[in-house]
């Protein structure tokens, strides 16, 4: 998919399918660490999104330009996801295709910026900071290893930005929640993964699976 080290529409909608069917597959996985310190309705919040994106970039209309596309999945993921994750991964794509303009395609180094521009809309949103056991824990690395190349090997590139998403996402077990459903947990939050940085780390692999 794509073309050579460009990152197209076509790429970007390849990697929502993938990532619909991979959070479909860990849809019980998540859902048991949501259940641990949330309200256990993580893993159906992303299958039921997440599929349902898939399927509309299956038939019919969507934009045929990388970031025209990314804020159409984000504006569908905001509709469809429920909890707090639908309006922080919709920010999340939204604002990252609002940053890649409207050119058909862009370099590796743009779509790091892109996805940099949506880390920081969920940053604003959710007022998590590193280290507050978030999506943001998984996400923040994953874009901070995007931006440092190499840029001429995608698969090389987005796979050292899956291991930093999972790293950090294992990271999250030993901290304590302070944003969220799961901070209402206090001490107790602590020694379990954090759903929401699990199913980034599933989408930032769908991203290196695609290309790789
Ligand atoms: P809800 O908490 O409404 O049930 P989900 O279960 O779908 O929604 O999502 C929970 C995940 O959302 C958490 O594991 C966490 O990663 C993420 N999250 C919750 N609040 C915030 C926040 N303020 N900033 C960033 N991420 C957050
Ligand atoms: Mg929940």
């Amino acid at each position: 998919v794509g073309d050579g080290e460009r990152i197209d529409a076509d790429l970007i909608a390849a990697w929502m399918r993938a990532s619909a069917a991979r959070l479909a597959a860990e849809a019980d996985h998540l859902t048991q660490l949501d259940s641990a310190i949330g309200d256990g309705d993580h893993g159906l919040n992303m299958q039921r999104g997440f599929g349902l994106l898939g399927a509309e970039l299956e038939g019919g209309e969507r934009p045929r330009a990388a970031g025209p596309l990314l804020i159409f999945c984000g504006r569908t993921l905001l509709a469809k996801v429920g909890g707090a994750s639908g309006p922080l991964w919709g920010s999340f794509l939204q604002a990252g295709g609002r940053r890649l303009g409207e050119r058909e395609a862009v370099g590796p180094e743009e779509f790091g910026e892109g996805l940099e521009a949506g880390l920081e809309a969920v940053r604003n949103l959710g007022a998590a900071q590193a280290g507050d056991k978030t999506m943001v824990d998984a996400l923040a690395p994953a874009v901070q290893r995007l931006r440092e190349g190499p840029f001429a090997d995608l698969p090389v590139l987005f796979r050292a930005a899956a291991e930093a998403a999972r790293l950090g996402a294992h990271d999250t077990i030993r901290m304590q929640a302070r944003k969220g459903r799961a901070s209402y947990l206090g001490e107790r939050s602590v020694g379990h993964e954090d759903p929401g940085a699990a199913s980034v780390a599933i989408v930032i692999d769908s991203l290196a699976t695609t290309v790789g």
